[in-house]
């Protein structure tokens, strides 16, 4: 969390202290590091330099125009994963050189969609899709250019949610198969296989489940050139882990040194999809204490994000930290590990206002005692949080800031009631 730190026991991001943006623009609130965002980005790309790959950015992962913008700006690519994120990278700037389309379920429209606007690659999962998406580029009277995502088979490697290279999830082309489905559409008038795709899952905490994908991927790429297939791209996917606790992830070099030599001996452009890595320590949640309670035995903070505001928590049993805006004098400023014992600390469930027990943000966290009105800021929420908010409850989906120094700019305004209903008739008219 290089560039959200405390002075003076207040939290700021780079130049701006938090309490002046809450203040501002009213809780909960989206902050994000412009800062953070680049230097992470800018980490893979000097890790992966060698290779002088594609990288496209996760829009899924965060999906804010500006964010995207500032990829763009700073010479990334996009991964998307439907037609709505298609809008949105070519709206933030980016040509469809740069785009990869993956997903599951691709429609004949968004296929069309992306071949129109020229995407470099598309992510094929099954036959279905393949044969699908040959069908779109014939009538269109192009070749569709296609890297086969192969589900490597590689043992548990993250939450069960999340990991999408073992057997039986619903991800890729069967490794045992995948060569005859390369085979069956060599010549194919409407398809270029021109490429092998991974995703391993996500967030990796580890380099040698890369190691071994890219080995297996390297396999592949030599079997589809014999079948006489031109593979010009390794697409290694996305997936890189962060920390969320304390500093357990890896660098991006850890990722690097795995992935390059297997890139080297085929000869292939590298791809990669990270989205976490780039943004989910570059933004926090920022919420508001509205009451504290005590009840069966347990201590409660009800502060005014929730599940549709940051869902990790309840979708994925995520880990993040919480910790005071303000830390009082008697606690640490940022204890190293918030899960070991802090003095003048009780464990609390951090939860939110919406109508479910699964709206949490952190449970049996040790925290300070907190009073109506302080704030909290909740850690490492930029990947996979307002990207995957709701209306639920009708609550207004939070504003998003983006910090640059001692600047802020609103990048996403909250919600009003009449956003909540905007696009819904009245049946009794
Ligand atoms: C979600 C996804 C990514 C991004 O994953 P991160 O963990 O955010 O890096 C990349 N590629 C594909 C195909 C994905 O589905």
């Amino acid at each position: 969390m290089d560039h959200f730190a405390y002075r003076d026991r207040t939290l700021f991001c780079e130049d701006v202290a938090i309490p002046e943006l809450a203040e501002k623009y009213g809780t909960p609130l989206y902050v994000y590091s412009e800062a953070a965002l680049v230097g992470n980005l800018q980490e893979i790309q000097t890790a992966f330099a060698a290779a002088d790959p594609i990288i496209a950015y996760s829009v899924k992962s965060n999906a804010n125009l500006s964010i995207c913008k500032l990829m763009a700006a700073h010479g990334s690519g996009f991964d998307v994963t439907s037609g709505g994120e298609l809008f949105r990278a070519l709206t933030a700037g980016s040509k469809g050189s740069k785009i990869v389309f993956a997903g599951v379920g691709k429609s004949d429209a968004e296929m069309r969609h992306g071949l129109e606007n020229g995407v470099f690659l598309f992510n094929v999962e099954s036959e279905a899709e393949l044969h699908a998406l040959g069908a779109v580029a014939q009538a269109m009277g192009v070749k569709a250019p296609v890297a086969l995502r192969v589900n490597p088979d590689l043992p548990p490697k993250t939450h069960a949610k999340t990991d999408t290279s073992v057997k039986g999830v619903k991800f890729g082309l069967d490794i045992e198969t995948v060569v005859d489905v390369a085979k069956s559409v060599v010549g194919h008038p409407g398809l270029a296989v021109v490429g092998v795709h991974m995703h391993l899952g996500s967030p990796i905490l580890k380099a040698d489940p890369y190691e071994q994908g890219a080995a297996k991927a390297v396999q592949l790429v030599k079997a589809f050139r014999a079948q006489g297939h031109d593979i010009r791209y390794l697409n290694m996917g996305g997936g890189f882990g962060i920390s969320y606790r304390k500093q357990e992830a890896l660098p991006a070099a850890a990722f690097a040194e795995v992935i390059l030599p297997a890139v080297k001996e085929t000869g292939c452009k590298l791809v990669l999809e990270p989205g976490r890595f780039v943004v989910g320590n570059a933004g926090i949640l920022v919420s508001r204490v509205v009451f504290t309670k005590e009840t069966g035995g347990k201590r409660y903070v009800i502060q005014d994000a929730a599940m549709n505001d940051l869902i990790r928590p309840t979708l994925y049993d995520s880990f993040h930290r919480v910790w005071p805006v303000n830390p009082k004098a008697d606690v640490p400023t940022w204890p190293e590990d918030c899960e070991a014992a802090i003095p003048n600390t009780v464990a609390q469930d951090v939860v939110g206002p919406v109508c479910e027990s699964g709206d949490f943000l952190a449970k049996g966290r040790n925290l300070p005692a907190l009073a109506r009105g302080d704030l909290l800021a909740t850690f490492s929420a930029g990947a996979y949080g307002m990207a995957m908010a709701s209306n639920y409850n009708s609550r207004c989906r939070a504003a998003e800031v983006l910090v640059t120094g001692r600047t802020h700019r609103l990048i996403r305004r909250r919600e009003t009631f009449a956003d909540i209903t905007a696009c819904e008739a009245d049946c009794l008219r």
